[in-house]
Order: C-alpha cells, then sequence, then structure tokens
C-alpha cells in the first residue's frame, strides 16, 4: 500500500497524531477485494488483512492521526466532537489521480473520545460494511467499506457485546464541523488554510474563479443537492444528518440509525433519539439546506473583507437552493416514472403517484420496480397489490400511460429508463437486523455475506433471491434503528 499523505501536513491543531490501539485477537470477517485492487493494495493473506485492518500492524508509510471537527446536532453546536473512534490511517492516490483516505473505525480511544471507549460493537460495523457497499451498488455518492474484523474483545453497552474494526475508504473526512471547529474559535488562519487545502484536493475546477470560496460555496451546495436527491430516490432516510456527519464533497457518510423505508411517508422516521422527526425522509431536502446554511457562515470571513457584502454573496447562494433542490428532485422522481422532468404534466404524474402511494401504505421500493413490468405488458399484479384504492390507481396508469407515449422514446428506451432508475434489492432494515443478529450471537457471516452479494447487483433480476426482494411480514419489521456506537 502507498500512502501519500497530506491532512497530517496541515498544522498541528487540526488533528491529533495517534496510533491505533490493538486489539486482543483480530480475524477478517470480510475484505473487499474489488475495492482494495482499485486502491493498489497486493495480495495478502486473512492473518495479514486481519492484523492491519484491526490496527494491530502498521503498514509502511501511514502516519495515523485522529481529525478535529465540531458540529451541530439536531440544531444544537457543539465545538468540539473530532474522531473519538477512529483513525486516519493514511491517503492512497489511485492511478487516476484520485486520493482516499483510509480510516479505521473503532480502533480505541483518542483525545477526542470524551467518555466514549473508542470501540465498536460487531453490529454496527456490518451495518456500516452492507449498506454502504449497497450504496455504491445503487450509485449513492458513499464512503466504502475495505475490510471489517472482529476483535476478539467485548464492548460494553446495554449488554456485553462482541467488538469490530471497519475500514472506511472516502474521498476525504472533511465535513461541514470542520470548518465550524475553526470558525467557531474565530481562528480565521486555519479556516483559510482548510479552505484551500479542499479547494486543491477536491475542487480544482474552481481553483482560478474570481471569488473561489463563494464558489466553494455554490460548489458543496451543489454536491448536496445531488446527494440527498439520490437518498430521496431510492427511500433512505440517514437518520443523523448532523453539520458533523456532512461530507464536504458529498459522500454519505456515518451510517449510524440510517434506514430504508419500506412503505412511502414522507414522515418515515426510524433514529431511536429523533424524537421530533427532525431527519424524517421529506425533510431531508431542507436540513441540507439548514447545514448548508452553517457552512456558508463558516466561510463568511473568508467570501469578503466587509462582512454585509460576504453575507449578501452568501444568502444569495442559500436563496437559490431551495429550487435547485426541487428541481433535481424532481428530476430524479420523474426518471422513477419513465417521465422527462421538463414536460409539462411529468410533475402531476410523479405527484399524484406518490401521494396515492402515501394513503395506501405501498411499498416504495416494489411499486417503482414493478412499472417495468406494467409497461411491458407482463404482469400488473405487484404493482396493483401496492394499492387498495383500485379505481384511481387504475385512473393513474391510464394517465401516467398517455404521459410517457407523448415522450416518443421507443418501448425498449422507456423500459431501460425504469429498469436502471429502480432497483430490486435494497438494504431493507428486516435483511440487515437478521445478518447482524447471526453474526453477533454465532459469530456467523454466511447470511452478511449472501446479504451482499445480493445488494451489491440491486438492479438485476436475481430470481433466486425472490425473498430478499418483498416487503418485511409484520412479524419481521424494524421500526427503530440506533446508532448502537
Ligand atoms: P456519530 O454519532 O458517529 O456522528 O459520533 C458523534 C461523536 O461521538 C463523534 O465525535 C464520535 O467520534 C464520538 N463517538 C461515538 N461513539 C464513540 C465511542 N464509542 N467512543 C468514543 N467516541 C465516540
Ligand atoms: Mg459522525
Amino acid at each position: 500500500m502507498l500512502f501519500n499523505n497530506s491532512y497530517n501536513k496541515l498544522p498541528e491543531d487540526f488533528f491529533q497524531r495517534i496510533n491505533p490501539i490493538p486489539v486482543k485477537n483480530p480475524q477478517l470477517i470480510t475484505f473487499n477485494t474489488k475495492l482494495g485492487k482499485r486502491l493498489g493494495i497486493e495480495k495478502k493473506s486473512n492473518e495479514q488483512l486481519a492484523k492491519i485492518f484491526s490496527g494491530n500492524a502498521l503498514i509502511k508509510g501511514s502516519s495515523p492521526i485522529a481529525l478535529a471537527y465540531a458540529g451541530h446536532q439536531f440544531g444544537y453546536f457543539v465545538n468540539q466532537l473530532g474522531d473519538g473512534r477512529a483513525v486516519l490511517l493514511g491517503e492512497i492516490s489511485t492511478p487516476n489521480n484520485i486520493r482516499y483516505d483510509i480510516q479505521l473505525k473503532g480502533s480505541g480511544q483518542t483525545k477526542f473520545s470524551r467518555q466514549g471507549d473508542g470501540r465498536s460493537p460487531l453490529g454496527p460495523v456490518i451495518r456500516e460494511y452492507l449498506i454502504s457497499e449497497s450504496m455504491n451498488s445503487l450509485r449513492v455518492p458513499t464512503t466504502r467499506s475495505l475490510a471489517a474484523v472482529t476483535t476478539g474483545e467485548e464492548v460494553i453497552r446495554e449488554t456485553k457485546l462482541p467488538g469490530g474494526v471497519l475500514t472506511r475508504v472516502a474521498e476525504s473526512h472533511i465535513r461541514v464541523g470542520t470548518f465550524e471547529y475553526f470558525a467557531a474559535q474565530n481562528k480565521i488562519d486555519n479556516l483559510h488554510k482548510l479552505a484551500d487545502y479542499t479547494i486543491n484536493r477536491h475542487f480544482q475546477d474552481i481553483k482560478d474563479s474570481s471569488n473561489k470560496y463563494l464558489s466553494l460555496l455554490e460548489v458543496v451546495c451543489e454536491k448536496q443537492i445531488q446527494l440527498v436527491t439520490k437518498w430521496m430516490g431510492v427511500g433512505f432516510i440517514h437518520g443523523v444528518m448532523n453539520t458533523d456527519n456532512t461530507s464536504i464533497v458529498g459522500e454519505t457518510i456515518d451510517y449510524g440509525p440510517c434506514a430504508f423505508m419500506d412503505e412511502y411517508d414522507p414522515a418515515a422516521v426510524f433514529s431511536s433519539i429523533d424524537t421530533h422527526g427532525r431527519y424524517a425522509y421529506g425533510n431531508q431536502p431542507l436540513i441540507a439546506q439548514w447545514n448548508m446554511t452553517c457552512f456558508a457562515n463558516c466561510l463568511i470571513p473568508l467570501i469578503d473583507n466587509k462582512i454585509q457584502k460576504a453575507q449578501e454573496k452568501a444568502q444569495e447562494v442559500i436563496n437559490n437552493f431551495p429550487k435547485k433542490m426541487n428541481d433535481s428532485l424532481m428530476k430524479v422522481m420523474c426518471k422513477k416514472v419513465g417521465l422527462d422532468f421538463k414536460k409539462s404534466d411529468s410533475d402531476k404524474v410523479i405527484k399524484k403517484l406518490l401521494q396515492l402511494m402515501h394513503s395506501n401504505q405501498s411499498d416504495f421500493t416494489l411499486t417503482f420496480s414493478s412499472l417495468s413490468k406494467v409497461i411491458n405488458d407482463e404482469d400488473s399484479s405487484v404493482f396493483l397489490r401496492q394499492f387498495k384504492e383500485n379505481k384511481k390507481i387504475t385512473e393513474w396508469l391510464i394517465e401516467w400511460k398517455k404521459n410517457i407515449k407523448k415522450q416518443k422514446l421507443s418501448s425498449k428506451e422507456v423500459l431501460k429508463i425504469l429498469r436502471s432508475s429502480n432497483p430490486n434489492f435494497i438494504p431493507r432494515n428486516h435483511l440487515i437486523e437478521n445478518a447482524i443478529t447471526l453474526a453477533t450471537k454465532d459469530n456467523d457471516f454466511t447470511e452478511m455475506k449472501k446479504l451482499l452479494s445480493i445488494l451489491t447487483k440491486p438492479y438485476s433480476n436475481q430470481s433466486s433471491n425472490k425473498d430478499y426482494m418483498r416487503s418485511p411480514k409484520p412479524e419481521e419489521k424494524v421500526s427503530q434503528t440506533f446508532c448502537g456506537t
């Protein structure tokens, strides 16, 4: 592994230099061979991989650091969070010149741990591995999972649980909260350095723009819009959209109490700690704007020497956010029914469908994925089964087909759009829970691995895996998810 580190060359108050704390008996659960190859990691034995990705062996060139950051959690500012149970081993540059962070999560205490033990139970490790890899296959920008190991140690939560370490790969771990950390301390010099580092690492295109810090705000807003609309398109609820979990490059980060909804409901919330539904499915576009306002506030001193001028410029970017978000969202949703959002009636058609799905408690994924069978005159039963209001959905189907015809695309083209916009397999909560239970109780990872192989081909038919497509039976339903850290 060839490390090429850069973040550790920033001033010392950006991080703490600290090695991962070794664990008792590391055993490899799984290693992401394909991703490893892309990162240029040579073949190694399972024993070597377990040592490296538990933090028991440090590879040449790594220079572990725990990153400092702050953040707004559920709307309230916390001036110091930071990597309390993670360390960045270093950065790898791939042959196509993208730099990736390699981070261990669950690697022991750091100065940012506060009261925490710096460790992670196995459950959240499996959860993140499965959901992040599934998200990647669903073409949603995300951090990736490179490896998962068991530690041979127990961690104490409500009960004793087996411990694990996840290796996370990210384009970077810079968050809105990283900017907030320095802005809150009024360390403008560091803020400047962070902004320049971010532009240099991620946004070379804006390097020469006339006001590059204003451009930074614009481009980060754009990335958030792209990200959140993709979440909406697959029915994903992040669950903790705090600013410390808002990645600057627009990757999904921090798979805590996240969930995929089964029945469509804009108010869907799964996280046990989100009592007011701040991070409900339908609130996510608005929260993304709230988070970008926090980011804009941090950049004020960099945008213009005159505060009022800087505020006006930043405000304009924020004011443009809702329309851009809405357009992007409509584009994604219209595509799910094979319609071009620019056509005048497309938004009416999709809005009507969503309204019927809501009142009929239709399964989000099955409703959309079964549309390709309807258009193909194959079989409408799965689609129709999602609705109790038979007459209304039949009327909708007529209207929908009329609009499809107006587009003058061949039926083959429509089918292609529908199939590529609507996955068959998503990480449903009951499937994830089942894999975690088996792993945690019996140290049995067969279900995790089977699920992983299914979820990484979400658009394929996989007729032998139909049971992984269906919605949960009443007794299988998971109504709450937990941070579980
Ligand atoms: P999260 O909920 O993952 O966004 O984490 C919020 C903050 O709590 C971050 O600063 C984490 O590093 C810290 N944290 C979470 N779990 C632990 C733990 N087990 N030990 C130490 N710090 C933790
Ligand atoms: Mg976090």
